[in-house]
This record gives C-alpha cells, sequence and structure tokens, in this order.
C-alpha cells in the first residue's frame, strides 16, 4: 500500500539540512538523550526496526517494530540500521550537530560510527515506535481521532528521485 501525496498535509515540520532519504528512514531525532528513528529493512517492506544510539553512553540499540532484537547488532559493532540512522541524522541535522548531542569526536574526514566508544543497550522500542506513530499521525491524520491502522502508511512515499 502506497499513499499518494495527495494524503499529506501541510504541517510545521523543520526542514532537514539536506534532502533525505525518507523510504530508507522514515523517521529521525534527537530526543531523551538518544539519537532515535525507524529504518526500514532492506528486504521485507513490512519490516521496519527501530534503533538508536545513546547520547554520551553510546549504547546501542536495533530491534524490529515487533521488538524483535536485530540479528545484525552483535556487542559493540553497529548494524547498517544504526550506520544509515546517523547517515540521516548528518542529513537532518548537520554533522555538527549530531557529532556534539552524541558527544563523538573523530576528524571531519572519519565517518561518525567510527567515533562511537560503541556497546549494546537495549532500549524500549515500542516508545520509540509509539512516538513515531505519533509523529506521522500528527503529519499525516491531523484531528482526527481514529485509530491508526498498523503500519498501514508503511511504506513512506518515495522522494521523487526514488521511484
Ligand atoms: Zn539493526
Amino acid at each position: 500500500m502506497i499513499l499518494s501525496v495527495e494524503t499529506r498535509s501541510t504541517a510545521v515540520v523543520i526542514p532537514p539540512v539536506q534532502p533525505r532519504r525518507l523510504a530508507k528512514v522514515p523517521f529521525v531525532e534527537l530526543t531523551d538523550g538518544r539519537l532515535q528513528g525507524v529504518v526500514s529493512s532492506g528486504s521485507d517492506i513490512e519490516r521496519v526496526y527501530v534503533s538508536s544510539i545513546g547520547a554520551g553512553s553510546h549504547g546501542l540499540s536495533c530491534s524490529t517494530n515487533n521488538n524483535r532484537p536485530c540479528g545484525g547488532l552483535r556487542g559493540a559493532n553497529p548494524c547498517k540500521h544504526l550506520v544509515a540512522l546517523l547517515d540521516e541524522a548528518e542529513l537532518q541535522y548537520g554533522r555538527e550537530r549530531v557529532a556534539r548531542y552524541l558527544r563523538i569526536e573523530v576528524d571531519e574526514s572519519t565517518h561518525l560510527v567510527r567515533g562511537l566508544k560503541a556497546h549494546h543497550e537495549p532500549s524500549p522500542a515500542a516508545t520509540v515506535f509509539s512516538g513515531f506513530l505519533r509523529h506521522l499521525a500528527y503529519l499525516e491524520l491531523p484531528g482526527s481521532e481514529e485509530p491508526i491502522p498498523e503500519l498501514h502508511w508503511f511504506p513512506a512515499v518515495a522522494p521523487a528521485g526514488e521511484r
């Protein structure tokens, strides 16, 4: 199921520093002492991953929206979802702001992921995901009291360049 562009309504959204790939990472935010977001599965269109990186602690978390742990996240090695999340955060907020928020110290030419003193730290995916759904509700269903049909909106509308 693909939502048409017309179903999107106008809402005040802070424009990203650079255009983002919404189909890949539909949701990213710096909040609650974490960089967190929702990352599409590369293989299964029905599945999304909820990923987060703790500011300062660099605790890593990645699981599906059904709270199954991500198979790609083992020990201190960030999975591809966390790397995608960092990349998108850079586009959304600018590299400096992301690095400052997470307290990552690397030189300009080094990928931010290399500056993580990473360790696995499970965080409640359900909380992040419900925040995402609230965010969507705000964007796409303003004033509606209807329950949000789970995942019916997914996949997100691809930017024109990705069709
Ligand atoms: Zn993952």
